[in-house]
């Protein structure tokens, strides 16, 4: 498979949330020149704006407007959904599933446009939830996902989804690539108002018990729930490799460093420099018991698998929200 010519049109669908605005900044930095970013939100809601990019705010759910957004596009990154942390998918399940026609509508558009190679990000959320009940997992292969019994809601319309690219692939030759991506997190992302994840609530909570010297923290469930988490370069590297190969079927784009969420919140305290006292909220959302990725076809099929340390991420990822949340609180200071 030929690499991805920097001088034809390239769509990112969701081009304004987290995942999308890295892609934007790595694919510029590769040297390509023609990107169209949408998003259904509001350009001053985006994390991160290229000037230089076509920005456009579309609600991609509306075929007329994937059509819009996909015309002369040779390239499709669908990183478009109505989503968030567990917090969110466990109370939003229909909205979840209402994604599936950001993806149906996308693809239908890229086919009538003649693109050429479709990426859609699936999600860690497709796995069985019975190969996931306990703390010390077995990490998940890709056949993992079958038979199927995802994450409601959210996890249903992924593997919908996901097969919906296959069969587009099949039917109508259009090129699509999977990837299952496991935790991303990293800065320029959501660290607060019910759609964030564990590794950006775990520091806005940090931070929160430093600056209001309450040296308190709440942690849902009893911290012994496992997962890992993935930095978002590595996330970004992998989905360009994935998009640049001949691979067709899904692959997990996820670290296999397990952590505890205690462990995880061991880290972001060493990363402050601080000791908190735990409170622990048994009746939250929590998700599955435990979750990993297991990286052997990625690394079979790619000769790559993620490898950022959490400790390295974690602390980009402080830095960036502990710096948003004082210049949060400066301009509080100011208008008050
Ligand atoms: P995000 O919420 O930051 O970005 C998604 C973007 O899609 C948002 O900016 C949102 O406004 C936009 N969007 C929602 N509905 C839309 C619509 N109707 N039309 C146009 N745009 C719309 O999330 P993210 O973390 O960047 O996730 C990107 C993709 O990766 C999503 O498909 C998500 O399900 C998937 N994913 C993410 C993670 C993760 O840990 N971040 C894990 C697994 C899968």
């Amino acid at each position: 498979m030929p690499r991805m010519d920097t001088h034809d049109l390239t769509l990112v669908a969701g081009g304004g949330g987290f995942i999308g605005g890295h892609l934007i900044g790595e694919l510029r930095k590769r040297g390509h020149t023609r990107i169209r970013a949408v998003d259904v939100k509001p350009l001053d809601q985006w994390y991160q704006v290229y000037p230089d990019a076509d920005n456009r705010t579309l609600d991609l759910q509306d075929l007329a407007s994937c059509r819009a957004a996909a015309r002369d596009a040779r390239y499709i990154f669908n990183l478009a959904a109505d989503m968030g942390g567990m917090g969110f998918i466990e109370l939003h399940k229909a909205e979840c599933m209402l994604s599936v026609l950001i993806n149906t509508h996308l693809l239908i558009a890229a086919r009538d446009a003649h693109a050429e190679r479709f990426f859609f990000s699936s999600s860690a959320c497709v796995y069985a939830a019975e190969k996931q009940t306990s703390a010390a997992v077995v990490p998940l292969r890709e056949p993992d996902a079958y038979p199927a019994m995802p994450e409601d809601g959210y996890g249903w319309e992924k593997l919908f989804s996901e097969r919906m690219c296959r069969h587009f692939s099949e039917d109508f030759g259009l090129l699509t690539r999977v990837a299952r991506y496991h935790n991303v997190y990293g800065p320029h992302g959501t660290y607060d108002g019910g759609r964030e994840k564990a590794p950006a609530a775990v520091c806005r909570k940090v931070i929160q018990a430093q600056l209001s010297k309450s040296n308190e923290i709440e942690i849902w469930g009893d911290g012994e729930q496992t997962r890992s988490f993935t930095f978002i370069d590595d996330c970004i590297d992998g989905t360009l490799r994935l998009m640049e190969s001949d691979v067709t079927e899904p692959l997990n784009i996820g670290s296999d460093q397990l952590v505890t969420i205690n462990q995880l919140v061991d880290i972001v305290e060493r990363i402050a420099g601080v000791s908190l006292t735990r409170r622990y909220k048994v009746d939250a959302p929590k998700g599955v018991r435990g979750r990993n990725s297991d990286n052997r076809l990625i690394q079979q099929r790619l000769g790559w698998a993620p490898s950022i340390r959490l400790e390295d991420g974690m602390r980009h990822t402080y830095g960036w929200i502990r710096a948003q949340m004082e210049a949060g609180s400066r301009r509080q200071q100011a208008f008050a």
